[in-house]
């Protein structure tokens, strides 16, 4: 057994069993412990693949305990796969204080990779994906949420959310009232069979799901701030002048400001001018 073991982060399917790598399903028969956050789920994609090993249950009430078990068992020369209920450990999953102690602990660490529902909704939404922000779940605390919102106002990247059924009407109508009518897409159960990408404006979205209410995993693919298209031009909530002092807030010049609130308006240039001359 060498010195030291290693620890392999492992991603899993986010629905279809089927999208596992080859080399995932070689390491989970190889190694010696997998840590899981739910092992019974776990349990589950290992029964499938006719793997039995040992588990070893790794969430957010105990990884501060548990943490320091798995980097012993490292220590002593085990080898251990590190994986969630879905998709890649890490992101808004339990994960990282783990990679972070096998770091400091001089483990080698490396990582399966394999799905994220963030990508994989953000590609199959065909939205922009030149740049794009991540932001896992909103806050749930109202002030929090609000002032994350305020935040990402001028976010001019694709926004990626996750969010639960139960509140989706909810954030979609704070993100309505907080971010102005823009282009949002609703992905919902990725590789599974009832997989769906809704793509509307915020106001469409928030009656279509008053009127359906949703059901199943969900991702949000928010178009960023200056990107409406000329469909949603008539969308802003806010004045050109506004409009103008938001991208000078970001470090634009007044011209390079201009330039862009035209482009996003779909105005002429001199038109939007007009709007500048206090600014
Ligand atoms: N680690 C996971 C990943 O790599 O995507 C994310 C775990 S997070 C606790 C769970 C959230 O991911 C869900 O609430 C949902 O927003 C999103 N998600 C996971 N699987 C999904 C799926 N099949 N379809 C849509 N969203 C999914």
């Amino acid at each position: 057994m060498p010195a030291t073991g290693t620890l392999y982060i492992c991603a899993t399917p986010i629905g279809n069993l089927e999208d596992i790598t080859l080399r995932a399903l070689r390491i989970l028969r190889e190694v010696d412990y997998i840590a899981a956050e739910d092992t019974r789920h776990t349990l589950k994609l290992l029964n499938h693949y006719g793997i039995s090993k040992p588990l070893i249950s790794y969430h957010e009430h105990n990884q501060k305990e548990r943490g320091h078990k798995i980097i012993e068992l490292l220590k002593q020369g085990h080898s251990v796969a590190l994986v969630s209920d879905a998709g890649m450990p890490g992101i808004s999953d339990p994960g990282i204080p783990l990679i972070s102690l096998a770091r400091e602990n001089g483990i080698p660490v490396t990582v399966l990779p394999g799905p994220t529902a963030a990508i994989t909704a953000l590609v199959l939404s065909g939205m922009d994906t030149s740049r794009f922000a991540f932001e896992g779940f909103l806050p749930r605390e109202k002030k929090d949420r609000e002032a994350r919102l305020e935040e990402l106002k001028c976010e001019q990247r694709t926004i990626i959310l996750y969010e639960a059924p139960h509140r989706l009407v909810a954030t979609l109508k704070d993100m309505l009232d907080k971010l102005g009518n823009r282009k949002v897409a609703v992905v919902r159960e990725l590789t599974k069979i009832h997989e769906e990408v809704i793509i509307l404006n915020l106001e469409q979205m928030l009656q279509h799901f008053n009127e359906h209410p949703p059901k199943g995993e969900i991702v949000l693919i928010l178009e960023g701030c200056g990107n409406q298209d000329t469909q949603h031009k008539d969308v802003w909530n806010i004045s050109i002048k506004e409009h103008i002092k938001q991208y000078m807030a970001q470090g634009f010049d007044k011209k390079e400001a201009i330039k862009q609130v035209a482009k996003a308006r779909g105005l002429p240039r001199n038109e939007v001018y007009k709007h500048s001359i206090d600014t």
